[in-house]
């Protein structure tokens, strides 16, 4: 059941399954009786659109309040406005109920830190021991905690605009995809100024629009409507809505590679200097921009919370994954697809170019992606280390090249073990991929 894995239960990014099937209503009131067992106090929970959102919110709800914490009901939000919300008040906790970008029928439970980032690894470990063991705070009859309800959208939809300074009036389409972004990022671009047009605005956990992942191939119709709607930009969230992909004037796809180094070169430039935390797995061109800005890229492995982490502890200006999942530091240190929008068109008004122009600027890669079946991970390790001693082997093995990279690590999930390879030309990717090909075999076979 899990996507992504640390121990049995929490994956890279909490714990997920298919609703009432893998991921049931006790299994989310005991990871509410862990989030109150180990940071006791007052723990928001919201969730996102899904159909089993509300059933498992409620059971996690209960949990917390058997421990003797307090409760809050944030009700259907958006992860980052969750996420700042728990940062901006006197919350020890919180769990966002969300499966982001899986299908339909999953769903997930996170939980958040006091200053809104996700659990790290290790306290994710912590919890999953209090959860087998079973060893939670029981409150007595008078001692259970309460329930309260409160919003957490107008903070966040606040905080994000009085934030941004734009001067045009853009055009904006944006596609909601049914998810919890509805009740955000319209308000965002209206109080931004902007002529918003929403589609797939409705909350409906069925998806029936298109899947919760925003990839290019479920976007066809917003980038029909921003050419019909002649908008500036288009703009696309997950199924929570911490991840962003934006389409130009031209109704073109723009890589999520090319945003992030777009962003990257903007916070470095504007800090002159400054490091830029990023995934193994993000194209060379972040890195390109950035050492060329003045600044620094520190690679992590792949997952959006060990990218926070890192960010906290080398003070990062920006970070990012190659996915449309943008960390702005300076208002919350958790993936923003709100705070995206925002400043995507606050760099296209400080520049004055479209979105076009600005991702032309943006040095052009070639990137494979691929995997092979892979059951000895640790064989695959040391033969790496065997052949590459200079690789980087913050997640598996990364080996830079003057025009072009590869990376080779084995899946945390699956028995395969994924290969990446970019070129500055399409030739140089295949070369490279080959080559990580060529040695994952020799290595496994021998
Ligand atoms: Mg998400």
């Amino acid at each position: 059941m899990r996507i992504g894995a640390v121990g049995e239960l929490f994956g890279t990014d909490g714990v997920r399954g298919i609703a009432n099937e893998e991921l049931t209503p006790e299994m989310a009131l005991d990871l509410g009786r862990v989030i109150g067992t180990f940071k006791p106090g007052r723990i928001a929970v919201g969730c996102d659109t899904r159909i089993s959102s509300d059933m498992l919110k409620s059971a996690v709800l209960a949990g917390i309040m058997s421990t003797g914490s307090d409760a809050i009901d944030l009700g259907v939000a958006p992860t980052p406005a969750i996420q700042f919300y728990i940062k901006e008040t006197d919350c020890t906790a919180g769990v966002a109920v969300t499966a982001s970008h899986n299908p339909k029928e999953y769903n997930g439970i996170k939980f958040l830190q006091d200053f809104g980032t996700e659990f790290f690894r290790e306290m994710d470990e912590e919890c999953e021991r209090i959860y087998k063991s079973k060893t939670f705070k029981i409150a007595s009859w008078k001692d259970v905690g309460r329930l309260h309800r409160d919003d957490c959208k107008e903070m966040y939809v606040n905080a994000i605009v009085d934030s941004i300074e734009i001067d045009k009036k853009y055009r904006v389409v944006v596609d909601c995809g049914n998810g919890a972004s509805y009740l955000t990022s319209p308000e965002i671009l209206k109080r931004l100024d902007c002529d918003v047009l929403s589609i797939n605005s409705s909350p409906d956990g069925r998806f029936p629009a298109r899947s919760p992942e925003p990839v290019e191939e479920n976007l066809d119709l917003l980038k029909k409507m921003v050419v019909e709607f002649k908008a500036d930009i288009g703009v696309a969230h997950d199924g929570d809505a911490d991840r962003a992909v934006f389409v130009d004037e031209n109704g073109n796809f723009v890589s999520e590679d090319v945003v992030l180094a777009l962003m990257a070169k903007y916070y470095v430039e504007k800090n002159r200097g400054g490091i830029v935390v990023t995934p193994v797995s993000s194209s060379k061109c972040v890195e390109d921009v950035v050492k060329e800005a003045g600044g620094e890229v520190v690679y992590t492995q792949v997952g959006s919370p060990v990218v926070a982490k890192v960010m906290l502890e080398k003070n990062a200006v920006f970070g990012g994954e190659g996915n449309g999942g943008l960390i702005f530091p300076e208002h919350l240190l958790a993936r923003d697809g709100g705070m995206a929008i925002a400043k995507v068109l606050q760099l296209m008004d400080e520049t004055g170019k479209k979105l076009s122009e600005l991702a032309s600027e943006i040095p052009k890669y070639h990137m494979i992606k691929g995997k092979v079946p892979c059951r000895d991970k640790i064989k695959l390790l040391e033969g790496l280390r065997r052949e590459f001693p200079d690789a980087n082997f913050v997640d598996g093995a990364r080996i830079d090249y003057e025009d072009g990279w590869l990376l080779v690590r084995p899946s945390g999930t699956e028995p395969i073990a994924r290969i990446f390879a970019e070129g500055k030309t399409k030739e140089r990717a295949e070369e490279l991929y080959n080559l990580g090909l060529k040695t994952v075999k020799k290595i496994l076979e021998t």
